[in-house]
């Protein structure tokens, strides 16, 4: 069978050269005689895998050296709770800007664990724009301020970071991260599951600055801790091997054949450039988002009409453009263009919707 288009917001598409890798080290590893799935995450052989895997995202990410890679699981939502658990507990106070779902997920966990207050939010427009902020607007003595980089579902991105001051800005960067550069002196964390740009579910990578370790909450499960697992060089307990290693191979995918993260940006802006521009061009079709703080991975759009809408998805997939239907709180559709998604499967996309544009208008 041929390979379809996954338009899915994740767990997402994988770049083919990264599968057909696996595929051929999948019952011998580089002549170990086992797969990466089998083997002890004690082993001489796994231990040259993750340590490569972290080297990689720190070359990749340009990541500085005072921050500590952690390769986690619970999801980008077990971060939640272990950012608050972890950070707030200096004035037990944080600041939350609600953009989508997400924001608004991490701030409800916050909320169980200390003072999280909302800075502002979107939701007056069904999270379709980033909110303008200024300095003024944060909590000097908060201990962060939270964002939510990229709404997958809403198909925002906060193109200029919000200046927080002193305060450490804390970011979920789950649908966005190494999609382009990001200075990560900026922040005092960044958090990631996997799932959508980087490898197939149950890793989760957190990036924290060293000097944020060590001062978690009493109540603070030992798993929760990133102490526990900045010590144990993410080893306190099984990791997760085989997701880890599919990392380290797409990261090689983007270091090798991309060329880097200005390369990987260039080809994700070139990409969605051909979609958005069509959405603004087309009669039938329009984006839902504001101009100025539309993703470069997830693209919202609908048509004025439910029963277009169901008809373009059915149709979408007979053609092989999968999991295009919209997240059920927009409606319509959304194509979700990660990494993986190539500028082909965009090409045809579009001349799919023009067509479809042509043959019910
Ligand atoms: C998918 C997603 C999550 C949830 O991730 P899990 O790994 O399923 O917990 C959180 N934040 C953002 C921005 C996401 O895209």
């Amino acid at each position: 069978m041929a390979r379809v288009y996954n338009f899915s917001a994740g767990p997402s598409m994988l770049p083919e050269s990264v599968l057909k890798k696996a595929a051929s080290e999948m019952l011998d590893y580089q002549g170990s005689g086992q797969s990466v799935m089998e083997m002890s995450h004690r082993s001489k052989v796994y231990d040259a895998i993750i340590k490569e895997a972290e080297a990689l995202l720190r070359e990749v990410m340009n990541i500085p050296d005072n921050y500590k890679v952690l390769f986690l699981q619970g999801g980008a939502s077990s971060q939640f709770a272990m950012v608050a658990m972890n950070l707030m507990n200096k004035n037990n106070k944080a600041d939350y800007v609600i953009t989508g779902q997400w924001a608004k997920k991490a701030y409800k966990e916050a909320a169980r664990y200390g003072n999280a207050r909302v800075v502002a939010s979107s939701e007056d427009k069904t999270f379709t724009y980033i909110p303008k902020l200024e300095k003024a607007d944060f909590d000097k003595d908060a201990d962060y301020v939270h964002i939510c980089m990229n709404n997958t579902i809403y198909g925002t991105v906060y193109h200029e970071l919000p200046d927080t001051g002193d305060v450490d800005l804390v970011a979920d960067i789950s649908s966005c991260i190494l999609s382009e550069p990001i200075d990560v002196s900026k922040f005092g964390v960044l958090y990631a599951g996997a799932q959508k740009n980087m490898a197939p579910a149950g890793l989760t990578v957190v990036i924290v600055r060293e000097d944020l370790i060590g001062n978690a909450m009493d109540i603070t499960p030992t798993m929760f801790n990133y102490q526990t697992h900045a010590d144990n060089g993410s080893m306190f307990n099984t990791p997760p091997c085989y997701t880890i290693y599919m990392a380290k191979l797409v990261l090689e995918w983007i270091k090798n054949e991309i060329g880097g993260l200005d390369k990987m940006k260039e080809l994700n802006e070139k990409k969605a450039r051909l979609l958005y521009d069509f959405l603004d061009s087309s009669k039938m079709f329009r984006g839902t988002v504001v101009k100025e703080d539309r993703s470069l991975m997830n693209v919202p759009f609908v048509t004025d009409s439910d029963e277009l809408n169901a008809k373009f998805i059915k149709e979408a997939t007979e053609n092989g453009f999968v999991n295009l239907k919209g997240h059920r709180t927009v409606g319509g559709m959304r194509a979700s263009i990660y990494n993986a998604m190539p500028y082909e499967g965009v090409e045809k996309l579009v001349e799919f919707m023009k067509k479809f544009e042509a043959e019910n208008s």
